[in-house]
């Protein structure tokens, strides 16, 4: 299926522009592996600052129209690709797996967290309603409403190639702004997916474009005078980068980062429960997620009793290619990225943590050349160590152990990372206090993973967000408009002259 993708000459996947896939004309390509042969299946057009300003130039044209189309018939058209989309989940799955090699039911999950976005922004009527106060002053209404931007961009990371540009482009879209996407280059042919399935919702040409590439197109997007806003989500230096850039060029952005989550188990915790949470969400999508677990934090003696259970579990782990029924954990994106995480195991080692599983060699059967690596496993892990202070994005869970809930909570507390944390606990007033103190964007109470609803907003704290505003929920919806503020007075009958003071309510 994956096979049916739009690609513009069979083997090159090429750009999106005012409503038409396009060829590259860049010259500038990337192999696109199949990471389970460890083989290029495919390469990828890298847009060059021309064909970004064709994109914000097509975006820009389509604007005028679009943000006048009334709210109530832009989420028609969000309802139309929220039908296609449910028809062609299957086969943005197994795009994404072909690309990215996850576990088949995992990318189904990607797109339905996708989709629950969409759902939302069919809610945009409602959403962009304003504020009216009437009588501020004799004869005077205040009211405020909210207005798109224009044309604003998303770059987003390969981890997610479907559901992170759909955290951005649905709420974007449906606010009335036009829209232009630079995914992963890793991973870029769902996007043009999207596009088609959009356009087959019936949305204008030029409201959604998508520019292939890499820091070529994203420095000529930050440069753009035309791009009003800008989302981002990936590595942290790059997101500092896109923060301080876009803010240099006067836009706003909203940049979504790197991320170290720790997964806290208390003594009275249902170990079952810890042990099958953190094995989930430590070796779920080969690590490769932002809100994997990569710390568990042992409190009191739980250390000794779950240490042997995870690593019976992480060597059980069933790794295979992602459309394999059986798998749990698919291979990793590409080789480089096997090699540095690869890098960081040895690197544990040296700096004397207790290698329990060690991933490193594991090849299924057949696939000698994918990009495979084990569950990992390091215990006696200290804050001091780079494998603790620094984000792997693999399959490598690293136990660190400390004496009591303060201590959990001062070294999550301590890290540069904020993005998500889950404490597993039987004991209401514990969990309420570690919710209340801990300073991380997004919580779990024996929940290992997170990820807030549609309707909530998704982002880190410190280091991993930079900006003031999460992505989707009403915070997108902010992020993606700007407050006008109205005060009318219809003429009366009775002249007063001209007011030279501060007007105050009268
Ligand atoms: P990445 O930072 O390498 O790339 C992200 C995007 O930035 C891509 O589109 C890429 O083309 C572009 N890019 C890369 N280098 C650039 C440069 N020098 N200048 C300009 N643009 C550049 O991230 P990735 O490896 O694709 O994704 C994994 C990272 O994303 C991890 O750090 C993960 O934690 C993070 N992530 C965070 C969240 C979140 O919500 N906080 C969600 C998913 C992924």
């Amino acid at each position: 299926m994956a096979d049916q993708a739009p690609y513009t000459d069979g083997t090159t996947v090429g750009h999106f522009l005012d409503g038409a896939v396009v060829p590259g004309t860049s010259g500038r390509t990337q192999p696109v592996y199949n990471p389970s042969a460890g083989t290029a299946a495919r390469q990828v057009a890298l847009g060059s600052a021309a064909e970004v300003a064709a994109a914000v130039a097509a975006a820009k044209a389509a604007f005028p129209g679009w943000s006048d189309t009334p709210p109530l018939r832009r989420a028609r058209i969000m309802a139309a690709f929220l039908e296609l989309l449910n028809r062609h989940r299957n086969e943005l799955a197994s795009m994404i797996t072909a690309e990215h090699g996850k576990v088949f039911s995992d990318a189904q999950g990607e797109v339905t967290r996708g989709i629950e976005i969409v759902e939302f922004a069919c809610g945009i009527p409602q959403l962009l309603k304003g504020q009216f106060t009437d009588q501020v002053s004799t004869g005077i209404d205040n009211w405020t409403l909210r207005q798109p931007l224009g044309v604003v961009a998303g770059i987003t990371p390969f981890n997610f190639p479907v559901m992170v540009p759909m955290w951005m482009f649905p709420v974007a879209i449906a606010c009335g702004n036009t829209f232009v996407l630079k995914p992963s280059e890793r991973d870029p042919s769902p996007s043009l997916r999207l596009a088609q399935l959009l356009t087959e919702a019936g949305l204008p040409k030029g409201v959604f474009n998508v520019v292939q590439g890499d820091k070529v197109a994203v420095d000529a997007l930050l440069e753009h005078p035309d791009v009003r806003a800008l989302s981002f989500v990936g590595s942290t230096p790059i997101a500092q980068y896109l923060f301080e850039t876009g803010a240099r060029h006067g836009k706003r952005v909203q940049a979504l980062g790197g991320a170290k989550n720790h997964l806290v188990v208390m003594p009275d915790a249902d170990l079952d429960q810890a042990v099958d949470g953190l094995i989930g969400a430590a070796y779920g999508s080969a690590g490769e997620r932002c809100m994997a677990i990569s710390v568990a934090v042992l409190v009191g003696d739980v250390a000794d009793a779950i240490v042997p259970r995870l690593a019976e579990r992480a060597r059980a782990l069933v790794i295979r290619d992602g459309m394999d029924p059986a798998a749990e954990m698919g291979p990793i994106v590409t080789r480089q990225a096997l090699e540095r995480i690869e890098g960081y195991i040895g690197l544990g080692v040296t700096e004397g943590a207790t290698l329990v599983v060690d991933g490193r060699g594991y090849r299924p059967p057949g696939k000698d050349q994918g990009f495979f690596l084990g569950g990992t496993l390091f215990d006696h892990v200290t804050p001091a160590m780079r494998i603790y202070r620094e984000e792997i994005f693999g399959p490598v869970l690293c136990c660190v152990r400390v004496p009591d809930a303060a201590a959990a909570i001062d070294l999550i507390n301590r890290h540069e990372y904020g993005n998500g944390v889950a404490c597993y606990t039987r004991d209401g007033n514990a969990a309420r206090e570690f919710a209340r103190r801990v300073e991380i964007g997004m919580v779990g109470i024996n929940v290992p993973i997170p990820v807030p609803m549609a309707w909530h907003g998704f982002g880190g704290w410190k280091r991993s967000l930079f900006g003031d505003m999460h992505a989707y929920g009403e915070e997108g919806v902010r992020f993606y408009t700007r407050q006008k503020s109205i005060m009318q007075r219809w003429p009366e009958r009775i002249a007063r002259g001209a007011e030279f003071v501060m007007p105050t309510s009268k």
